[in-house]
């Protein structure tokens, strides 16, 4: 009898990482080593998130083999049955989370979302109104260096200088002045809730389109632990990463979706545009591996074990901004409404940067994120950046969190400030690693 060389989808993608170890030894040592950096650490930088098993598993299949430009349906490859499919249940989920009408999950970052969002609607030259990225807005909202701020004019709204706060008057007075076809709204770094709302008012009054970019705070969102702008702003984008899905990013619509527009003349809709921006505008083919796993995530964060954890992840951001405080640590604002905290960490001791802090932090296994400060001009990064939803995830609560405070205080108290950047001693770095270890051995690497 013949014997047929078919296998089966389980056995066949259940041996990855020692197909891997088999043909690349050297690659699959350093995917252990990062896993050990993860698992051992305290990961407190914001912009990241540990995703499950499930989306891994979805990212690391066959669907990554699958070319197929263009949208559902309307494909230019052939054998597209199967991905067609995933592609409408990853939309129909990412709708059903966020509570939107339209939802288009090709983008293969948050950044080139906002670049399709953007590309979709105005044209070369057209002004965009937004913060600037040394103020917590993103290098993709416009920033000189990107092809954002190379194709459009870019005005810039700024933070209150005192409070370091969003102050809608002076937006809205900086918009009727300068008449900008887009606003964008939606930080990087900004530790307090955002009123989209507002954001609209103001978008209507001066004749804009309003873009949201809610990349570090979409779980927030999902959970309604912060205000959705997904009514409210005309287009809302977000990275899928921060949030706890696969690298990646999505476009969704609320109650404009299906607004005609005129463009170049011409009656179009939204959706229509951000299609063609999508494809052939900016993209290739989808990435399919990266749908499937935000298909995974969304149906993961409607879920009520999520929801809470997000609530939960705002009550310890809280309470590391509180303990931060009492340390003596310049928290920027006071505190925080979402899931992570500024630190100015300048006034600590003479020569100290949040290049340094992070450095020496790091030495000693507590991962953070330099930043600069909104109207710091003393140095670049003055600041430091900590947020709560990986610690959260492995399960930590407001006694880790005190502890944590306890650990970064400890580490920037510690160091020295040398000619060559930085010194710690020896035994301080063991023995803080050690704590880590420790504190980190107690949650597992959540599932
Ligand atoms: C992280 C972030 C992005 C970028 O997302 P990528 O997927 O990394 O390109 C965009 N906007 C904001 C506000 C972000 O914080």
């Amino acid at each position: 009898m013949e014997v047929k060389n078919l296998l089966d989808c389980h056995c066949w993608h259940s041996g990855l990482l020692d197909a891997l170890r088999h043909s690349d030894a050297e690659i699959c040592r350093l995917i252990e080593d990062e896993f050990d950096r993860q698992q051992n650490t305290l990961q407190l930088v914001a912009a990241e998130n540990q995703c499950s098993r499930a989306v891994l598993a979805a990212l690391g299949s066959v669907l990554q083999n699958k070319t197929a430009e263009g949208p559902v349906a309307r494909r230019l490859h052939g054998g597209c049955g199967v991905v067609d499919e995933v592609e409408q249940i990853a939309a129909q989920r990412a709708k059903q989370a966020f509570g939107a009408r339209y939802a288009n999950v090709q983008p293969h970052s948050g950044t080139q979302a906002n670049q399709i969002v953007i590309a979709a609607v105005l044209q070369k030259g057209d002004k965009i109104l937004s913060l600037p990225d040394e103020q917590g807005g993103h290098f993709s909202h416009g920033s000189a260096e990107s092809l954002t701020g190379k194709l459009f004019t870019v005005e810039n709204y700024f933070l209150d200088p005192e409070s370091l706060l969003l102050d809608y008057e002076t937006i809205r007075k900086k918009a009727l002045q300068c008449r900008p076809k887009m606003i964008i709204c939606g930080a990087s770094f900004y530790p307090r809730a955002i009123d989209f709302e507002a954001f609209r008012r103001i978008a209507d009054e001066a004749g804009a389109f309003l873009l949201a970019d809610i990349s570090h705070i979409s779980s927030l969102v999902i959970a309604g632990a912060h205000q959705s702008p997904v009514d409210f702003a005309h287009f809302t984008t977000t990275s899928t990463y921060k949030c706890g899905g696969p690298r990646g990013g999505i476009i969704l619509m609320g109650k404009d979706f299906d607004n005609e527009v005129v463009v170049g003349g011409k009656k179009t809709t939204f959706e229509k545009l951000l299609d063609a921006a999508t494809f052939p505008g900016l993209q290739g083919t989808p990435y399919f591996n990266h749908i499937a796993a935000k298909a995974v995530f969304f149906k993961e964060a409607v879920d009520t074990e999520f929801r809470q954890r997000q609530f939960k992840i705002i009550d310890n951001a809280a309470v590391l901004a509180d303990s931060l405080g009492k340390y003596g640590l310049s928290v920027i604002t006071g505190g925080t409404d979402n899931h992570l905290v500024l630190v100015d960490v300048t006034g600590l001791k003479a020569g100290l940067t949040g290049d340094i802090a992070q450095k020496a932090l790091e030495d000693c296994g507590v991962v953070v994120d330099k930043i600069d400060l909104p109207y710091q001009k003393t140095c670049r990064t003055a600041g430091i950046r900590v947020g709560t939803p990986i610690v959260t995830k492995r399960g930590m609560g407001e006694e880790e969190m005190v502890v944590a405070a306890g650990l970064v205080d400890k580490i920037l108290r510690q160091l020295v400030i040398t000619d060559a950047g930085y010194k710690i001693d020896r035994n301080f770095i063991a023995d803080t690693r050690q704590i880590v270890e420790t504190l980190c051995s107690k949650f597992g690497f959540a599932d």
